[in-house]
């Protein structure tokens, strides 16, 4: 018998360093890790002692007996990752994660983290598991509620991903680590002021912001991008008023990575399964209402290209209520066929039906090789004019044809990716959308010298990539650099205490939640659900939210 990694696998490495034989990769030492889809277990090393199963944090292994039919193909994507000559080396036991020592005990270390979302708090895991080091960590996040995208990115089907908050929460509840929630850097406290309170600021805040596909028609009423949709359906405060038009048969989703994917599932699928969800109730009701009974998710390259992942293609598949159809655009010229991991990928839209066969379900179309250039409509969206491609370049690089189509449809969101924003009084990369940085240092443009006492972690630091546990390795590295300043004497001690922190936050935001508060707002959304088959009825509002964390003590 072997183990094996499902689709909610977070690539957080927890089961890498409790695996008693290695068998787990590619490891966060592997050199393939930044990029990995998922982590897999090698069928031919596992001694199934189930170390693994007790660590993952999001319950992603089972024991191949234990599969359910739709995941038994996680067996063969196990050994053709295994299989392929490129990871022939991932065979000797990893070093351990290395926690630094630090020898620096004159004064305790005070860090500012400014985002609570996985990057933020796999940063504040790290300071707190280092030994020898007198730390404290002061998390700072400008919404009510912690853990990021774990809340307002990931999509509410996906229960079992979110459950890597709780080991968010055992790190909160380490001595240590103090909540500002409710407090936006920038606005309440600005970053000089975080810095003469620290010794250094870890910055984590994501890319909230989105791609433009500069087209004519983008800002026609119907034309949306998925980031909002995102933020909307999972009752982000910022996006509970908004609407989206659902009134026509057809939406279009433009892009093809696993956040096209989340939306199109969510466009399409069944309400009694939304329903058992954490999904906005705003939402829920709009969905009810919908009349959308074909989603086509548009590629702009080859089914060899995909950017999704073949777990969340297979979870797309595998979802009841919809059939998934694939329009390849006609056969595209493979100079290279998909290897290893990919391969699976490529059978799986290969075996995909090309035209409706369940006529009463509504469907999902995956089209491939085709780019939008309007969106088409005078007062609102009607639909969007396509250009087809080809590839060149070994399929790197898609390039319009002059064949040119036009599909009805009500409503266009664009998927192209997510972007960071520019902080107040910090450098920024224009181009890649981050702060420039040198494995977490953020560095000034120009002379890509190090802004002292500076750090980031997470989208802000590399971009818009990886999956949740991609942001442990890359905070751990952040914070290996904060500690060799801290050690070498690069960072200023703060110059002014904890208590006038405290004092200059209550002054400028009295409404700051600590983490007890948050544990209310948690408590209530969870009660409030009781009797249903939802995890959780979500608070959309800050004044709501900040009612329920003042109305309910904290238990005793
Ligand atoms: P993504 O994976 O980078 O995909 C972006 C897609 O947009 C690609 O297919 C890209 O095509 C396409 N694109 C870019 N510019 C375009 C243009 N001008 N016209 C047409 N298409 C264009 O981004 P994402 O889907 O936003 O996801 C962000 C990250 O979050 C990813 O790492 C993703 O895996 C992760 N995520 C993971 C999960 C999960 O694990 N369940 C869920 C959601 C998100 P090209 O490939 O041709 O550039």
């Amino acid at each position: 018998m072997t183990h094996v990694i499902t689709q909610s696998c977070c690539n957080d490495a927890s089961c890498v360093s409790v695996c008693p034989v290695n068998c787990i990769h590619p490891t966060p030492d592997d050199a393939g890790y930044a990029t990995a889809e998922m982590l897999y277990i090698d069928p031919d090393g596992c001694v199934d002692c189930g170390e693994c199963v007790a660590a993952c944090p999001v319950d992603a292994i089972v024991a191949d007996n234990d599969l359910l039919s739709a995941d038994r193909r996680y067996l063969e994507i196990s050994s053709r990752f295994f299989a392929d000559p490129a990871h022939k080396p991932y065979s000797s036991k990893p070093e351990p994660v290395r926690i630094p020592r630090v020898e620096v005990s004159d004064r305790r270390l005070r860090v500012a983290v400014v985002g609570s979302g996985p990057a933020g708090c796999f940063a504040t895991e790290q300071l707190l598991s280092c030994q020898g080091l007198d730390v404290e960590v002061h998390v700072f996040d400008r919404l009510p509620t912690p853990w990021g995208l774990v809340r307002f990115g990931v999509a509410p089907d996906h229960q079992r991903t979110k459950l890597i908050a709780e080991s968010f929460e055992r790190t909160a509840g380490r001595g240590g680590v103090e909540f500002h929630l409710n407090v936006e850097v920038g606005q309440h406290i600005m970053h000089h002021e975080l810095l003469a309170h620290h010794h250094a600021v870890i910055y984590t805040v994501g890319a909230p912001g989105d791609v433009k596909l500069n087209i004519p028609g983008e800002v026609l009423p119907g034309s949306y991008s998925a980031t909002e949709f995102v933020a909307w359906y999972n009752g982000h405060p910022d996006f509970a008023e908004q609407s989206f038009d659902l009134s026509a048969e057809r939406a279009i989703v433009v892009g093809n990575g696993n956040v096209a994917l989340d939306v199109a599932r969510v466009l399409a699928s069944d309400l009694n399964y939304l329903a058992s969800t954490d999904i906005a109730d705003h939402a829920l009701k709009a969905l009810a209402r919908s009349s959308i009974r074909e989603v086509v998710v548009l590629g702009r390259r080859g089914v060899a290209q995909a950017a999704f992942t073949t777990a969340e293609l297979m979870g797309l598949v595998a979802c009841e209520g919809f059939e998934v159809i694939v329009d390849d655009g006609g056969e595209p010229r493979r100079e290279s066929e998909p290897q290893g991991v990919n391969a699976v990928k490529a059978s799986i839209l290969a075996e995909l039906p090309r035209r409706p066969t369940r006529s009463t379900e509504k469907q999902v179309v995956l089209r491939f090789l085709g780019s939008p250039v309007e969106i088409l409509g005078d007062d609102k969206v009607r639909g969007l004019r396509i250009v087809r491609n080809e590839l060149i370049d070994d399929g790197q690089i898609a390039r319009a044809t002059a064949e040119i189509d036009e599909l009805e449809c009500g409503v266009v969101f664009r998927s192209i990716g997510y972007r960071g924003l520019r902080l107040p009084e910090l450098p920024f990369d224009d181009v890649h959308g981050t702060l420039p940085n040198e494995r977490g240092r953020v560095v000034e443009s120009a002379t890509r010298t190090p802004v002292r006492g500076v750090y980031t972690a997470g989208w802000i630091k590399r971009g818009p990539s990886g999956v949740i546990g991609t942001n442990k390795k890359c905070a751990q590295e952040t914070v290996e650099m904060l500690l060799d300043d801290y050690s070498t004497g690069r960072l200023a001690a703060p110059t002014q205490s904890v208590g006038d922190l405290r004092t200059l936050i209550a002054r400028r935001q009295p409404q700051t939640l600590d983490y007890q508060g948050w544990q209310a707002i948690d408590r209530q959304e969870r009660s409030a659900a009781q009797g249903q088959l939802r995890p959780r009825i979500k608070f959309t509002s800050v004044a709501d939210m900040f009612t329920a964390a003042s109305a309910v003590a904290a238990p005793g």
